[in-house]
């Protein structure tokens, strides 16, 4: 069976085509003014800490499976929501002086850094180009992994919409 063929569920992943019919992805008037979170979930499973953490009510969930969504007005980019998915399925995205930035989790050694080079992939794992690490990260705390919270930088601001995973290839 070809990717084409397959499910969400059974590819892991959302397509783009997908989310921009669902209305997951932040339309660019969006994200050329501020920094919000947007929400890739695939499985409807018994799970809402991302609203529960969420100090603004920005997210929404209908009953306890159901799929969050995010208010955009509400959400002020805090980063919360993403720190605390354990689906690693929340990323923020912006579009600043003709760059674009996604913010997302990362489990993975070596730490990440301000600085860093990285490769980017999409959500398929595919490179797609190279960035920076350049916002502070911090490390969620109260989890059984260690998990930082990274922004990249990119040079190419429609890739924002893509990223969804790095490789550090630079160390500091
Ligand atoms: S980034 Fe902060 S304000 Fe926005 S949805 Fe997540 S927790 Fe709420
Ligand atoms: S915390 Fe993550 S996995 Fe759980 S409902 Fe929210 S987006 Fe989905």
């Amino acid at each position: 069976m070809s990717n084409d063929e397959l499910n969400a569920l059974q590819r892991g992943y959302h397509k783009r085509e997908e989310l921009e019919e669902f209305g997951v992805l932040p339309p660019e008037e969006i994200v050329k003014q501020k920094r919000v979170a947007l929400i890739e979930c695939v499985e409807e499973i018994p799970c809402n800490p991302c609203a529960v953490v969420c100090r603004v009510d920005a997210i929404q969930k209908e009953d306890l499976c159901a799929l969050g969504t995010v208010d955009w007005d509400k959400c002020t980019g805090c980063t919360l929501c993403v720190a605390v998915c354990p689906g690693l399925c929340i990323y923020l995205q912006s579009i600043k002086d003709g760059k674009g930035y996604v913010t997302m989790p990362y489990e993975l050694l070596p730490a990440p850094k301000v600085g860093m080079k990285v490769q980017l992939m999409d959500r398929s794992g595919a490179v797609v180009g190279e960035g920076n690490i350049v916002m502070p990260t911090y490390q969620a705390k109260g989890d059984a992994y260690p998990r930082w919270v990274v922004t990249v930088e990119m040079n190419d601001p429609a890739l924002s919409y893509e990223v969804r995973a790095i490789k550090i290839v630079e160390e500091k």
